[in-house]
């Protein structure tokens, strides 16, 4: 089959033929019709995530086939050991044995993919392949970063890609009011946000106190602007799993109870609860396609932070 390999983490992924995989016992062999690129893809190829297997088959978004005609989707959790502390008591997002789609098990980067069964999604009907793909972890880990927003009224969303972008659809489905920080003069990513029903969107200070922010960009400078714009009472997720430092800050920021806090992977209970969402919403997601063999390019537009939307790879 062909694939994109990752073998040396800061070079390119290189194009090769690998045998096709084939399924242990519970797993799925699947067909893959679509993969979402990740942000996180692009801090394991940049070697800022440190301990990839390699050789590698990144993309942890896949819409799969499986020979009998089921559409499954495969996410970032790829298997947990349901033994540890964490994996009995409904937080198998942060199993300390916990093995990640394409960083610890290949992905799908390939025109084939094996993935447990138990960690699959069946994929709602109302989506193409290519639009579901983004659902599987820009959606996903932005519906858990919304779930620990709490109960925010006026959400602020710092970085509006292709998580953003997802998640202003679901918080303004629930009532929740939309403010859209981006970068300095990204009047494309402000449009953007606009058109998805941001109440307002632009770089620096929201006109008005926020409930939460979600920061996705993966930027530590965020962080005390962040808290700064908050309520007392509010918090500020971060969504990412690559920071840079966060600058210290005066306890000012965070005091009158803010709260400043991570997202971990996914749980299942989060993928079944958030398609269920997505497909009642409905979240229509806004992709861009490459051919598999265009996934150097697809990165290179992500490092650039020039997206409107997801990117995804067709095999
Ligand atoms: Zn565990
Ligand atoms: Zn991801």
């Amino acid at each position: 089959m062909r694939a994109m390999v990752l073998e040396a983490p800061g070079s390119p992924l290189v194009p090769a033929e690998l045998e096709r995989p084939a399924p242990d016992r519970g797993q799925l062999l699947l067909r893959v019709r679509a993969c979402g690129v990740c942000r996180t893809d692009l801090h394991i190829v940049d070697g800022e995530l440190t301990r990839p297997k390699l050789p590698l088959v990144p993309g942890h978004q896949i819409v799969g086939e499986t020979d009998d005609g089921r559409r499954m989707g495969v996410p970032w959790l790829g298997w947990t050991c349901g033994e540890c502390r964490f994996c009995r008591s409904g937080r198998e997002n942060l199993c300390d044995r916990a093995r990640f789609t394409g960083y610890d098990l290949d992905g799908g980067y390939a025109e084939w993919v094996v993935a447990d069964e138990r960690f699959c999604f069946p994929v709602p009907a109302g989506f193409g392949d290519l639009e579901a793909a983004p659902l599987l972890c820009a959606g996903l880990i932005g519906y858990r970063s919304l779930r620990l927003a709490g109960d925010a009224e006026r959400l602020g969303l710092y970085g509006f890609g292709a998580a953003a972008h997802i998640v202003a659809q679901v918080a303004q489905w629930q009532g929740r009011r939309v403010f859209a920080v981006t970068r300095e003069g990204d009047t494309e990513a402000q449009a953007f946000a606009r058109a998805l029903g941001a109440e307002w969107a632009g770089a620096g200070v929201p006109p008005e106190e926020l409930d939460a922010a979600i920061i996705f960009a993966p930027v530590g400078e965020l962080v005390p602007p962040a808290l700064a714009a908050l309520a007392k009472g509010g918090a500020v997720v971060c969504a990412g799993i690559h920071m840079s430092d966060i600058p210290s800050f005066p306890y000012e920021l965070l005091w009158g109870e803010r709260v400043l806090r991570s997202v971990a992977n996914l749980t299942r209970a989060d993928g079944e609860e958030f398609l269920e969402l997505a497909a009642r919403v409905p979240v229509r997601t806004e992709v861009e396609t490459f051919a598999l063999e265009q996934a150097n390019d697809a990165l290179a537009r992500l490092r650039r932070g020039d997206v409107r939307g997801a990117l995804v790879l067709f095999p």
